[in-house]
């Protein structure tokens, strides 16, 4: 089995707040996957990539060949994604980049390209890895399994209260748009949809605090 707390979820779930303050008390290193899908999606547009109708195996074959990824300590001792030689951090939640990361990540290539890698950082010891696909493809032997929910109310109000996310002026309405948009690519893609591992715990996070998630979780790791 490998020793991996999969955390996955829809989109504004408050995956990424869990899974960082888990990786915090248990002192293991938290990868954040949206990160990397991320990261391809910037590199995407950087070459021209700028649409959903462009993001094909044959268009991202040269993006992927000229990218580097690693999770790194940053300067403030975090563990943060490296991308050739830079760690790109907030520039990675902005607006254009989360319109087009769900149809990149309907490419096999980026998926079988960010799986091997998110399958290597294991190789170094007990680590939390968030995402969509961690507990059913990525890694389905994880010894502890999480599906992170909430009401798509509750994720758009979270969304809307994180500045840099959003388009400036975003109304409520907008953003619960965006987030459906992006989880029904998410789960209705051929390869790898957003779904619950069979074996997963779910959570639904709606009037939970993160302390009573987080303890949730650090209880059935510690047992
Ligand atoms: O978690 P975050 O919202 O940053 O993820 C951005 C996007 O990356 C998701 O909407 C999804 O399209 C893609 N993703 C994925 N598989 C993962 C993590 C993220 O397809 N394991």
């Amino acid at each position: 089995m490998a020793d991996v707390i999969a955390i996955d979820g829809p989109a504004a779930s408050g995956k990424s707040t869990v899974a960082s303050k888990l990786a915090d008390a248990l002192q293991i290193p938290y990868v954040n996957t949206g990160n990397m899908f991320r990261a391809v999606t910037r590199a995407a547009q950087a070459a021209g990539i700028t649409t959903a109708e462009a993001c094909t195996d044959e268009n991202f074959a040269p993006v992927l060949a000229g990218l580097q990824m690693a999770y790194k300590r940053n300067s403030d001792g975090v563990f943060d994604l490296e991308v050739n030689g830079e760690f790109p951090g907030a520039a990675l939640r902005a607006p254009e980049i989360a319109k087009l990361v769900s149809p990149v990540a309907t490419v096999g290539s980026v998926r079988s390209f960010l799986k091997e890698l998110q399958r290597s950082f294991a190789a170094n010891g007990m680590l939390v890895m968030e995402g969509r696909d961690i507990g059913t493809v990525v890694f389905p032997d994880a010894k502890w399994k999480f599906f992170i929910t909430a009401t798509p109310e509750e994720r758009a109000r979270r969304r809307l209260a994180q500045s840099g996310e959003n388009v400036s002026g975003a109304t409520l309405e907008e953003v619960a748009r965006g987030i459906a948009e992006r989880d029904r690519i998410d789960s209705t893609r051929a390869i790898a949809p957003l779904r619950p591992a069979e074996d997963a715990e779910m959570i639904d996070t709606t009037g939970l605090s993160i302390e009573e998630v987080v303890s949730r979780i650090l209880n059935k790791v510690k047992a």
